[in-house]
């Protein structure tokens, strides 16, 4: 592996456990939804963030003037949502100290995540003494898998993608690190197994962040 400067990484899943209750979220916002207009299935499957903007274009064409109510709303679930499970939530065992030793090598650490900073702060209050740049979904124009998203915490973090490595549990973690040109490493501890980080094109996929060390 050539020198990495930085390492980005993603939240849940990867330093935390995986505490995000997608199926309740999405459930949340189409019911939102069909107070507002007819829910075509086609939406169904969309992550939910994009199911969001989907609904806001959605309300826009079929009942104009209340997309935004919608959007505001739906947000103000979603934030509910993920607050409420961070409330459970955990850090997996080792990211603190994976942080610390990461900043004793000198290597800058940034977290890309599509949950919203109030959830991510619930859980680890103290994360910005742990880590030099934290992208929540608030603070990029777009989320992952755009790799605007990595771009953003790569300039906040002054480095360049091909000295950075982009770590996560789901193959968008990948997807969006390769379309930024960073190094890409799967980990097994949230979303997915191997074959799926895999053949979203992983450099590497290891068992857990707290392993990084060993691998640089
Ligand atoms: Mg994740």
């Amino acid at each position: 592996m050539m020198p990495i400067k930085a390492i980005l990484f993603d939240f849940d899943g990867t330093l935390a456990e995986l505490n995000v209750d997608f199926i309740r979220m999405r459930k949340a916002v189409l019911d939102l939804m069909s107070n507002y207009c007819s829910v075509p299935d086609n939406i169904k499957d969309c992550y939910v963030l994009e199911m969001i903007d989907a609904g806001k274009e959605l309300v826009f064409k079929n009942n104009p003037g209340r997309e935004n109510d919608f959007f505001k709303k739906a947000h103000e679930l979603i934030c509910h949502i993920e607050t409420a499970g961070s409330k459970k939530g955990r850090l997996l065992a080792g990211t603190r100290e994976v942080l610390q030793l990461l900043r004793e090598k000198r290597v800058k650490t940034g977290i890309v995540t599509r949950n919203c900073m109030a959830a991510i702060k619930q859980l680890f209050p103290d994360i910005d003494l742990h880590c030099d740049a934290v992208i929540t979904r608030e603070f990029t124009t777009q989320v992952k898998p755009h790799p605007i998203h990595l771009l953003t915490a790569l300039d906040a973090l002054d480095t360049d993608a091909h000295s950075a490595a982009m770590v996560g549990d789901h193959p968008m973690d990948i997807t969006a690190g390769r379309e930024a040109g960073t190094y890409t490493i799967g980990v097994l501890t949230g979303y997915s197994g191997f074959a799926a980080l895999r053949d979203a094109g992983a450099d590497m996929i290891i068992e857990k962040a707290a392993d990084i060390p060993q691998v640089l």
